[in-house]
């Protein structure tokens, strides 16, 4: 029999995940059954109860859950623990369970092996200070950039990333109004690209050879995409980061690696309609 896996969230119809872990079970011989499943919100601790206690073996959670995971695990990573929230719980041998934060490491996977954009000694500006940047902070400071400058619409929440994340790299926080010079890597981390806004970013920081990354992914390039190519930038969208965390959820549940290039030009093939 299979081993039972599950991506929870609310909205989940969307969802890419069984198709990505299907292709890593596929690649790697792993025998498992992956689905999506629905969970009304504020239930998400009897939920997961159930779904370990019927035999589930691990679990990724999205939109709205991840932080009701973070609560409900035994155990939690390094990277967990920074990022205040879980994306990934693995049923361990004791019965208990470890939850992980697989989203930074997905985009530093990305970022670093997929697109060859080395950090090391870079400039990166950061825009949101959301979720999905509290959870990429502590990988791409572990790449040792010459700064991560934090910028967000709410300012405090900007300065609070930076308060409690300036131990482990250098770090700067501001609004969206005064940036500090150029930069060789800008991250969109901030939700404006789903409502399909550009957040107000002035020619200034795009230094040279500038990189731009999305983290929202679809067909289309987003308005942020469209911006930076316009400027000459290098873009890249968020779905080889989707497919990078992934691959960390599948390796912490299964001791193996699975190849992410075949599965995301399959993945991305499939959104272009061909
Ligand atoms: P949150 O809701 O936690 O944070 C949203 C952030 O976006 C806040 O900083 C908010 O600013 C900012 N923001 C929202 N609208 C605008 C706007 N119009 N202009 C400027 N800033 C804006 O979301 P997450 O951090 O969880 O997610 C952020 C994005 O990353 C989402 O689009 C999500 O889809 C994507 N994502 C992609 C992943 C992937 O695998 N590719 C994984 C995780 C997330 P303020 O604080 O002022 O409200």
């Amino acid at each position: 029999m299979s081993d039972r896996y599950a991506v929870v969230g609310n909205p989940i119809a969307h969802s890419l995940s069984p198709q990505i872990h299907g292709a890593f079970a596929a690649q790697t011989g792993e025998n498992i059954h992956y689905e999506k499943l629905l969970a009304e919100e504020g239930s998400f601790a009897d939920f997961a109860r159930i779904f370990f206690a019927a035999g589930g073996r691990g679990l990724n959670i999205t939109v709205p859950f991840k932080v009701d995971a973070y609560h409900f695990a035994d155990e939690l990573t390094e990277r967990a623990r920074a990022a205040g929230a879980v994306n990934t719980l693995k049923k361990q041998d004791d019965g208990s369970l470890l939850g992980d934060n697989t989203d930074g490491a997905g985009l530093v996977a990305d970022l670093v092996d997929n697109l060859g954009w080395q950090l090391r000694d870079k400039k990166m500006l950061v825009i949101g200070a959301g979720g999905a940047t509290r959870g990429a902070l502590l990988p791409l400071l572990d790449e040792k950039p010459q700064l991560v400058h934090i910028a967000n619409r709410t300012f405090s929440r900007a300065e609070q990333l930076v308060a409690e994340f300036s131990v482990r790299g250098t770090l700067s926080a501001g609004g969206l109004d005064v940036f500090p010079g150029e930069f060789d890597l800008i991250v969109n981390a901030s939700s404006a690209s789903l409502g399909g806004e550009l957040p107000p970013l002035p020619d200034s920081v795009i230094g040279p050879g500038c990189r731009a990354y999305d983290m929202v992914y679809g067909a289309e390039p987003t308005p942020f995409m469209d911006w930076a190519r316009e400027r000459s930038a290098e873009v890249a969208d968020g779905l080889g980061m989707l497919v990078g965390q992934a691959a960390e959820s599948f390796y912490l549940w299964r001791g193996v690696h699975p190849e992410v290039a075949p599965v995301l030009a399959g993945l991305r093939a499939r959104l272009a309609g061909k």
